[in-house]
């Protein structure tokens, strides 16, 4: 249930609101805009009596909301929600480009990649050291010494992190990571979702293989519903009977998710389509469609990637697009 406040109720009359909202069970969710306040109840609302509640004085109206998720539901909280990430700021108009390799290889691979990203306009570097592969017996990743080796591409150029974990018993390692990435295939890890919820780290949680957005907004849910708001959400192309493309982008899944959460939405056009010929026009798709960012995978020689090299640009592609996602925004 969402109980909006009038905008000349008074700071004494909103605590009073809410202790008695708690009184009875529930759970209240805040959100102070420009105009007015709002409350989101989350628990069991049977008992209130809608009418006798909007006929309050400071009440404007009070809806019931059948949607499942409560903290992520933008009804809950009409404005969008600003993360930040090592100072970099994602959603609320601000746009974040991520790139950087599938997997972190080595330190000149890693170093080398961040500059040149940077160069061309990345505003946050990407790179897997731990990496759920489909097959136990590809590359793994580089574990600790990835991580590692990010820290010193950071220090190098100031860009803020992203990087997947993909157990809850790593986060001791994650302590100095600027966002946690939640992949495709964890996005159902609902231990490790919880664990994330109960830190404030700025989370990137990626739709799984062939998750509904209504799942991907469940699992934002176990986040926040932990305590942590910082959650970014991600499109990254769903499981179709298509074979051409590695995955389909689900460019609507933005304007729609848009409509339905107040969190972030980043596009990564890599793993949507699994072909570097395609991550231009995606990737300004993405932008006019809405995004407040892109993740987008850069390797200095993509042949000899030892994962997903045939969707990841060289340093000069991505320059390219870096300037196409320009144009993009410019018309929006
Ligand atoms: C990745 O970002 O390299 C990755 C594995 O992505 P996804 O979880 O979307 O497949
Ligand atoms: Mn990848």
């Amino acid at each position: 249930m969402i109980a909006v406040l009038k905008k000349e109720a008074t700071e004494g009359q909103i605590r009073n609101l809410v202790g008695w909202f708690e009184k009875q069970g529930l759970r209240v969710n805040e959100s102070k805009g420009e105009y007015c306040t709002v409350l989101g109840l989350i628990g069991d609302t049977t008992a209130i009596d809608i009418d006798l509640l909007s006929g309050l004085d400071i009440i404007e109206s009070v809806t019931r909301i059948s949607d499942p998720f409560k903290k992520a539901n933008r009804k809950f909280h009409p404005e969008d929600t600003v993360v930040d990430v090592g100072g970099v700021k994602i959603g609320g108009g601000n746009f974040a480009v991520m790139a950087g390799p599938c997997s972190v290889e080595s330190e000149e691979q890693i170093i080398e990649t961040a500059k040149a990203v940077k160069a061309a306009g990345a505003t946050l570097l990407r790179g897997g050291a731990f990496k759920p592969r489909t097959s136990p017996y590809d590359f793994q990743g580089m574990k600790e010494e990835g991580i590692e080796l990010l820290k010193k591409a950071r220090e190098a150029t100031g860009l803020p992190i992203v990087t997947e974990i993909m157990g809850a018993e790593q986060l001791p390692l994650f302590d100095d990571i600027d966002c946690l990435q939640v992949g495709a295939r964890n996005m159902q890890n609902f231990e490790l979702l919880k664990a994330l919820g109960k830190t404030d780290k700025p989370i990137l949680l990626k739709r799984g293989l062939s998750a509904t957005m209504k799942e991907l907004l469940m699992s934002a849910e176990y986040i926040m519903a932990e305590g942590n708001p910082n959650v970014i959400l991600c499109e990254r192309g769903i499981r179709t009977y298509e074979t051409y493309t590695r995955n389909t982008f689900d460019l609507s899944a933005i304007p729609m998710l848009k409509e339905l959460t107040h969190l972030p939405i980043v596009a990564d056009p890599s793993h949507a389509t699994g072909r570097a010929s395609l991550i231009k026009p995606m990737a300004m798709a993405a932008t006019v469609s809405g995004a407040d960012g892109l993740e987008i995978e850069v390797h200095p020689c993509p042949s000899k990637a030892r994962s997903d090299g045939a969707q990841s640009l060289t340093f000069e592609q991505f320059e390219d697009v870096s300037k196409a996602i320009a144009k993009a925004r410019s018309i929006i």
